[in-house]
């Protein structure tokens, strides 16, 4: 039996109770435009952060190398505005969807993922056609 979808939203007490946290303390947060489902980028949060971006309306994040909060935009002006937030089914994986003002990669790109593709064999669905077919 399956259960039927969780419908009620969590509050965000309840999410940091529920929150997984990695032995460095540190979520991943995968970060995505609310409207296009553009990914953005992954950054990293403690509970600090989170309870910040859940609560402020803004993504922070912890800052592994510089050991510090920071909040997307505060110099770059590229802000992220919180539009929703959900727990991955274990509760160890965060995805915020925002609303992404100009670059979300801190090189000038949309996202973090626009610069380096790479080639890859695709799989193709049993009885999809051949491309081109
Ligand atoms: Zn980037």
């Amino acid at each position: 039996m399956t259960r039927a979808p969780e419908t009620t939203p969590s509050t965000s007490e309840q999410a940091l109770e529920r929150a997984v946290f990695n032995e460095q303390g540190l979520l991943p947060a995968v970060i995505q435009q609310w409207d296009t489902g553009e990914m953005l980028m992954l950054g990293w949060m403690d509970r600090e952060a989170l309870r910040r971006t859940l609560t402020e309306g803004r993504v922070t994040f912890w800052s592994r190398s510089r050991q510090e909060y920071w909040r997307k935009g505060d110099t770059s002006g590229h802000a992220q505005y919180v539009r929703s937030a959900a727990l991955d089914c274990d509760a160890d994986t965060l995805l915020v969807r925002v609303e992404q003002i100009g670059a979300a990669c801190h090189t000038g790109t949309r996202t973090c993922f626009d610069g380096d593709p790479i080639e890859v064999v695709q799989g193709r669905v049993p009885g999809e056609p051949e491309p081109g077919a």
